[in-house]
């Protein structure tokens, strides 16, 4: 995203709405740092500019894929989702991405506020390729993903964009295990992250991944999605 500086007025209305607090005042005008931008297009979208001032300059690749994983309202071509572009484990009562006797895991790497480069995500893949997770094929990232070594394409690790989530399915028994290479490996980031666990209820309605939890010596909240009917328990 770019400000006219032609046009602009430095009445600062934009400022406030940047999550990345990427606009700055210089002097009479405010400015975007480049680099700092994940091309959300909230700044131009929230339309608060008297003058009309921000303009969306046209995003090639490598730099596209802020606004691939950062503007809310992209539409992922992979999949046809807005937003980071995946159902997430969340949803597993209608899209059964793991079944009984799996967990599934989604890392959320940055968020509005921060963000993350993509070469702090990278670390992440890198080490659970290295472990031997399959990553969850119906999330876009998984795409730039090399799923032997975890690498992302050269080009894009610079990048930075608000937020992407990394998926992937293993079994209960190694959820001990694969939390002690993202606990290793997260402590060498530089920016936030967050690690859903999910699994699935046991038939006398308890959550038997807890133990494990608190074995794992980490905070964690338990948050439960009721299924009502709604959605079709596909996996059994
Ligand atoms: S596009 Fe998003 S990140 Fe970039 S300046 Fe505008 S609000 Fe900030
Ligand atoms: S809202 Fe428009 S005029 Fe005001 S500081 Fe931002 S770009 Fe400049």
């Amino acid at each position: 995203m770019k400000i006219d500086q032609e046009k602009c007025v430095g009445c600062g209305s934009c400022l406030p709405y940047c999550p990345a607090n990427a606009i700055k005042m210089a002097e009479a005008t405010a400015c975007i740092e480049l680099d700092e931008c994940v091309e959300c297009g909230v700044c131009r979208r929230v339309a608060v500019c008297p003058v009309d001032a921000i303009e969306q300059q046209p995003l090639e690749w490598p730099r596209a894929v802020r606004a691939i994983y950062s503007d809310p309202l992209n539409i992922h071509k992979e999949t046809g989702l807005a937003g980071r572009g995946t159902e997430e484990i969340k949803t597993n009562d209608v899209t059964g991405r793991f079944k009984r006797g799996f967990v599934g895991i989604a890392l959320e790497i940055g968020r509005p506020g921060i963000g993350a480069r993509l070469r702090e995500l990278e670390k992440l893949s890198m080490a659970l390729a290295r472990y031997g997770v399959e990553f969850e094929p119906k999330n876009p990232l998984t795409n730039l993903i090399n799923p032997v070594t975890g690498e992302l394409p050269p080009e894009i690790r610079d990048e930075k964009v608000l937020s992407a989530i990394i998926e992937f399915a293993v079994p209960e028994s190694e959820l001990l295990a694969v939390l002690e290479v993202v606990r290793k490996t997260g402590a060498t980031l530089e920016t936030v992250f967050s690690v859903d666990v999910a699994c699935r209820a046991g038939l006398e309605v308890r959550w038997p991944m807890l133990a494990t939890l608190r074995e794992a010596k980490t905070y964690f909240r338990p948050n439960a999605k009721i299924n009502v009917g709604l959605g079709r328990p596909l996996v059994e």
